[in-house]
């Protein structure tokens, strides 16, 4: 059965008799998100310090001494709230502390699936159990919640740390749709056709471009061959 994912409203179809909220395509992009924060924390931590990382944010022209660290990154490092923060969220100004976030969608998922989960430790990171349980974070109705508060959490630290991931055309076109528009992105596990949103694994991809690349090679050269030998033999235009 298809039906439309509630994040990006594409079509999609359900796997097997699981219907599910929200498509691959959405699925590999929180899944990249997840891969991401971990690695995010470190370079976070290294421009806490002002002068010590990037420019953003800051107020020039005080009149008082300014603060040594960043107010936002702090908020954003912790320290983490013990228990679940999403409720609290009208009290937080600015982002919410990353890792208590995504403990606070461990715990819920945990809740809802009966699961054990360990207490809640400000430095420890759950992205890993919130990961393992995707697939069926993705068949309930608030998997749009966690792909916002995560896609905002991971925006605000790229700003901050300037860690905007690399977007890469493919040369190959999109074996679902034709159209030139195949992009690999640092992070993601996979290459989406921006046209269509066809998923294709780096291995698929490599498979693809060797089949197609070698005949498209040689039909462009047989143009520019063409083109050549007609520009040659074109007699110019003589006075009358
Ligand atoms: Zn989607
Ligand atoms: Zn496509």
């Amino acid at each position: 059965m298809s039906s439309l994912c509630a994040i990006c409203r594409r079509a999609h179809r359900d796997q097997g008799d699981a219907h599910r909220t929200a498509c691959d395509r959405c699925e590999h992009r929180i899944r990249g998100w997840l891969r991401e924060i971990p690695r995010q924390l470190p370079l976070l931590e290294a421009s806490l310090v002002l002068d010590g990382g990037p420019a953003q944010g800051r107020s020039a022209g005080r009149a008082h001494a300014p603060l040594p660290v960043r107010a936002d990154v702090l908020n954003m490092l912790g320290p983490a709230a013990p228990g679940p923060v999403r409720d609290h969220r009208g009290d937080q100004s600015g982002t919410l502390p990353i890792l208590a976030l995504v403990y606070a969608w461990a715990e819920q998922i945990a809740a809802e699936r009966a699961r054990d989960i360990p207490p809640f430790r400000p430095r420890a990171d759950y992205t890993r159990y919130i990961a393992a349980h995707l697939p069926y974070a993705c068949t309930r109705p608030w998997i749009t919640d966690l792909h916002t508060e995560l896609g905002d959490v991971v925006h605000a630290a790229r700003a901050i740390t300037r860690t905007e991931p690399r977007r890469r055309p493919q040369d190959a076109p999109c074996p679902g749709c034709s159209a030139f528009a195949l992009i690999a992105e640092d992070w993601q596990q996979f290459i989406e056709c921006t046209t269509c949103g066809l998923l294709l694994s780096h291995d698929e991809y490599a498979a693809h471009h060797q089949a197609v690349m070698p005949p498209l090679y040689r039909t462009a050269l047989r143009l520019v061959v063409h083109h050549a030998t007609q520009t040659q033999t074109t007699p110019k235009d003589e006075p009358a």
